[in-house]
């Protein structure tokens, strides 16, 4: 399916592939609902048994081309979008489970998987294990049931920049026949392929790097066709028993290594309906098309704002998991060795009162509930996301009182740098 070109090559010539006299630039489908000849045509599509677009709460062409250039940079056999990066780490789990079953998932994920996966799911009874990054393979192999369905983790957590082991959970996944899905944001294809290292799924919020100008909310699934649905019949039903909702057809035996993304568009999307309007996923694929430019611009300004950062007296300590005395450096090189993403967090020596202080002060650097994308921003989540918790919650959550999360955009360094300069010398 995919291409042999180079990734940055990919990041502008994936997807749409125009015809003799079609529109070179993807166009925008700006259309509900799509036209047939015959009504034997429009019958065919409503049993999967021809390919085409008939409503766009399923499938859009001009969201599907972009989904097409996602999987081509993750390197994956199938893709679809999400209207949010909520929606796909929520499609990519209710997709194989179903209230009685179980999941794994690493502590280290965004809040909001983390309130998806603890609280939202459960309710409709999927259950699940949260582990520490650093478990052991014993401890890690331990926790599976019966009933577990999927392992889930971030290539680099929002925000506590942690890098996944990916080939160890990916071994313990496959050792008890479920998927390793990865949520792979921060580091985006440019930086880390999970494919690569074993992981079945990955699911990116889309609203970050790929759009790169936060102009649209979004999200993606890519499936890589690796895991076999069919060998672990019993555990996944939905794949591979009948679907009466369709005249009974058998989606793994059906569709191959397409089961995966045909079910979650004709059953998930078909009844829950978190599709991007193609408005949206045309803004995405303008993004996609200078990723390869701007990813290493983020990172390397990443790491001169951290290097500035660890030589002030004022700052307390520093996470960014490109410098070398970094407790993440070891996995970082292994997994993204050309750099990691441009989200750095610090804390101050004055705590929480000089935390607000400096970034009442900064100029350049904006306090919006942001992250990755061309223009730098800050947060301080004690203050904003997390500001209900006291100072022994945060903790717990493991957000640090005074934690900065500094998403370093793709100015000139110099100027960013210049900007904390001057509002850490407002803090007395
Ligand atoms: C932001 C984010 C999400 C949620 O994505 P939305 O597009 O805001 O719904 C999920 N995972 C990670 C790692 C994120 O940073």
């Amino acid at each position: 399916m995919g291409s042999n070109f180079k990734i940055e090559t990919k990041c502008i010539q994936s997807g749409w592939q125009p015809k003799k006299g079609e529109s070179r630039v993807i166009p925008i489908y700006q259309s509900t609902t799509f036209k047939y000849d015959t009504s034997e045509q429009m019958g065919r599509l409503f049993d999967l048994e021809d390919e085409g677009y008939f409503y766009t709460r399923l499938q859009n062409p001009t969201n599907d081309a972009v989904a097409a250039k996602i999987c081509d940079l993750e390197g994956g056999y199938a893709a679809m979008l999400t209207s949010s990066g909520q929606a796909a780490n929520f499609y990519a789990i209710m997709n194989i489970a179903e209230a009685g079953d179980h999941i794994i998932c690493v502590s280290a994920v965004y809040g909001g998987t983390y309130n998806l996966y603890a609280h939202t799911i459960r309710k409709m009874g999927v259950e699940a294990t949260f582990v520490e990054p650093d478990i052991s393979k014993e401890e890690l192999n331990a926790l599976f049931r019966e009933n577990t369905k999927a392992v889930f983790g971030e290539t680099i957590a929002n925000p506590a920049l942690v890098v996944l082991d990916i080939e160890k959970f990916a071994e313990a996944a496959h050792a008890h026949g479920v998927p390793l899905i990865i949520d792979n944001t921060f580091a985006t294809p440019i930086n880390c392929r999970p494919f690569e290292w074993g992981a079945d799924i990955v699911t990116h919020s889309t609203t970050k790097y790929m759009d790169g100008h936060a102009v649209a909310v979004g999200g993606a699934i890519v499936d890589s066709g690796n895991f076999d649905w069919m060998a672990h019949k019993e555990k996944f039903p939905g794949l591979t028993a009948p679907d009466e909702t369709y005249h009974g057809i058998v989606y793994a035996e059906k569709f191959g290594k397409g089961a995966y993304i045909t079910k979650a568009t004709a059953q998930l999307m078909r009844d829950l309906g978190s599709i991007p309007s193609p408005q949206n996923a045309f803004l995405l694929n303008l993004g996609l098309e200078t990723l390869h430019l701007r990813v290493p611009r983020h990172c390397e300004n990443a790491k001169k704002v951290a290097e500035f950062l660890k030589t002030q007296d004022k700052v307390a300590w520093v996470n960014c998991p490109m410098l070398p005395d970094d407790a993440q450096y070891a996995l970082a090189q292994k997994y993204m060795p050309n750099g990691t993403c441009g989200v750095i967090t610090f804390g101050l020596k004055g705590g929480r009162d000089a935390s607000v202080t400096m970034m009442d002060n900064l100029k350049l650097a904006a306090i919006v509930t942001h992250v990755a994308d061309s223009r730098t921003c800050v947060l301080h989540p004690a203050s904003h996301t997390h500001r209900q918790m006291n100072d022994k919650e945060l903790l717990e959550a493991g957000v640090q009182p005074d934690l900065i999360r500094f998403s370093v955009g793709t100015e000139n360094a110099d100027d960013i740098i210049a900007d904390l300069k001057q509002a850490l010398d407002a803090v007395k």
